[in-house]
């Protein structure tokens, strides 16, 4: 099998830069990490639409779950992700809702204040580490353990034992951090689904197919 960096070498050539994440602003990211949680970017995007020009951590802050969740309907499980994006803002606002502020705390203590919120687990955690606040940490999905896996890439079962794995088989660089998971996704979205393609699969001669 490659090693990681040839791997992302290739999905880059096949797919192009990727940009991730897609929102308008640090914060948007941060909701658009808790409004996909169980469902699809396309209702994602529903529920971001919703708030119009008003997404900010005040609008949140100033609206109550129920008139919350009535703006996020479309993503779905709304009632709850309404406590998490309460809960979100809430976390945010010891930074005054400042990026800046935000993104100078050390990487590690930030971590662990995002996992103690309310709803927020690792995956999550690490989107907003990584997209959002610029720090390095891989965010894992689902994606992830099934392609490396069906690579070769003897992945471990728990998340912080994989997530550690591929960044000690990487280089420390956000950039690549961030287009290497957004690949994961589209390769996983687009060939190596469920069903994989392998036939047309530009990894196949490197890939050991261990599909389970
Ligand atoms: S060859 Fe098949 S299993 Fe391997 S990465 Fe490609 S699509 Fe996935």
């Amino acid at each position: 099998m490659k090693k990681l960096p040839a791997i992302y070498k290739t999905l880059l050539h096949i797919y192009g830069p990727q940009n991730w994440w897609p929102a308008q602003t640090p914060f948007e990211m941060m909701v658009g990490a808790i409004l996909t949680q169980n469902t699809t970017w396309a209702n994602v995007e529903k529920a971001i639409n919703n708030f119009g020009k008003r997404l900010s951590p005040e609008f949140i802050a100033s609206k109550d779950n129920d008139e919350l969740a009535q703006i996020i309907l479309p993503s779905g499980y709304y009632n709850q992700k309404a406590l998490k994006l309460k809960a979100l803002t809430q976390w945010y606002s010891k930074y005054d809702y400042d990026i800046k502020r935000a993104r100078a705390q050390d990487s590690y203590l930030i971590r662990q204040e995002l996992l103690a919120v309310k709803g927020i687990g690792y995956e999550t955690a690490d989107s907003i580490l990584l997209y959002a606040l610029n720090k390095p940490y891989f965010v894992v999905d689902t994606y992830t353990k099934r392609f490396l896996s069906r690579l070769g890439f003897n992945a471990p079962n728990k998340y912080e034992d994989l997530r550690l794995l591929i960044e000690a088989n990487i280089p420390a660089d956000i950039n690549m951090y961030g287009e290497f998971h957004a690949l994961i996704v589209r390769h996983a979205k687009c060939q190596c689904k469920k069903k994989p393609s392998c036939g047309v699969c530009s990894l196949e001669s490197e890939c050991k197919k261990l599909i389970i």
